[in-house]
């Protein structure tokens, strides 16, 4: 029977290889993983716990889900060893309600045991992969302190869906070095990949990053755009996407607290999605209406 499903944010505990010195120290410069962990989701509970706090608190605010989704969302959730993984999907896949987990991670975080985990779950419960790739450019992927090029990007993408399992990918639009033309012809690429969702955010920029300091010395290398201006950007982003692939969302705003650069201000998804598409309509755009170009 249909109904909806909800994601529920949990915070494993899990940590990342690009600041524990595994791949690098510092971070991705953007990072500010507190930015979007929704207040339930705090370390110190176990996954179980937050979950069911979590279901707790959306049946007090949406009382229309029926079934959820453990999101893992904060830091690099591929990142332990294979047993520790299993006990800890396996703990959220048995709370009343979760039908499936959503993993986001690394590309760099995941190997054949990794998928071979993923891979027995999913034939049993809805399993989907979510990989931060933020650029297909790999001088912004340096630039930004990543860790890895896009080519290993790539290659996860390949190897998780390979065994048939949801793979979904997460970029940000506006990084330094990045003009609107070469954020439209990206999607040839993105196109090219065998993705069953994506999400884009526009860049924000945190207080306490390495990015927060750049931008300080030179603000010359970033530039916003107007909530209007980003809108029909990513019209033209949107009109060259594969039509089967889900836009799970493309933009968002963390709480005014964090900011240190620009900001929309307080606005909710709803607003957003109500703003765009609108704006479509006015327009006469829809997904995929230009013919998808996908890189060879
Ligand atoms: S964005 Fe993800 S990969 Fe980068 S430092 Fe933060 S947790 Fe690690």
């Amino acid at each position: 029977m249909g109904g909806r499903v909800q994601k529920l944010a949990v915070n494993a505990g899990f940590g990342c290889p690009n600041r524990d010195g595994t791949v690098g120290t510092g971070g991705c410069t953007f990072c500010r993983n507190d930015a979007f962990t929704p207040s339930y989701c705090m370390m110190g509970h176990d996954v179980a716990w937050q979950l069911r706090e979590g279901i707790e608190f959306h049946k007090r605010r949406y009382r229309k889900a029926e079934k959820y989704l453990a999101y893992f969302q904060s830091f690099s959730n591929t990142y332990a060893p294979v047993e520790r993984l299993r006990e800890v999907y396996e703990s959220a896949l048995e709370v009343d309600g979760v039908v499936g987990i959503v993993v986001g991670t690394r590309p760099d975080c995941v190997d054949g045991a990794v998928l071979d985990l993923l891979e027995e779950l999913s034939r049993k419960y809805y399993v989907a992969v979510e990989y931060g790739i933020e650029s297909c450019r790999d001088e912004s992927l340096r630039a930004m302190n990543r860790g890895h090029d896009f080519e290993c990007a790539r290659r996860a993408v390949h190897d998780t869906a390979g065994r048939g399992i949801a793979v979904g990918a997460h970029f940000i639009l506006g990084l330094p070095g990045e003009t609107d033309e070469m954020l439209i012809d990206q999607v040839a690429t993105i196109n090219s990949l065998p993705l069953t969702s994506v999400k884009f955010h526009q860049l924000q920029i945190f207080a306490d990053t390495a990015m927060e300091r750049d931008y300080r010395l030179h603000p010359e290398r970033y530039r916003f755009w107007t909530l209007e201006e980003y809108i029909d950007l990513f019209i033209e982003i949107l009109r060259r996407l594969r039509p089967d692939i889900a836009v799970e969302r493309f933009a968002g705003e963390a709480p005014p607290r964090y900011h240190a650069g620009p900001a929309w201000g307080l606005i909710r998804n709803e607003q957003l999605t109500a703003m765009l598409e609108k704006r479509m309509e006015e327009l006469g755009a829809c997904q995929g209406c230009v013919p998808a170009i996908i890189e060879d």
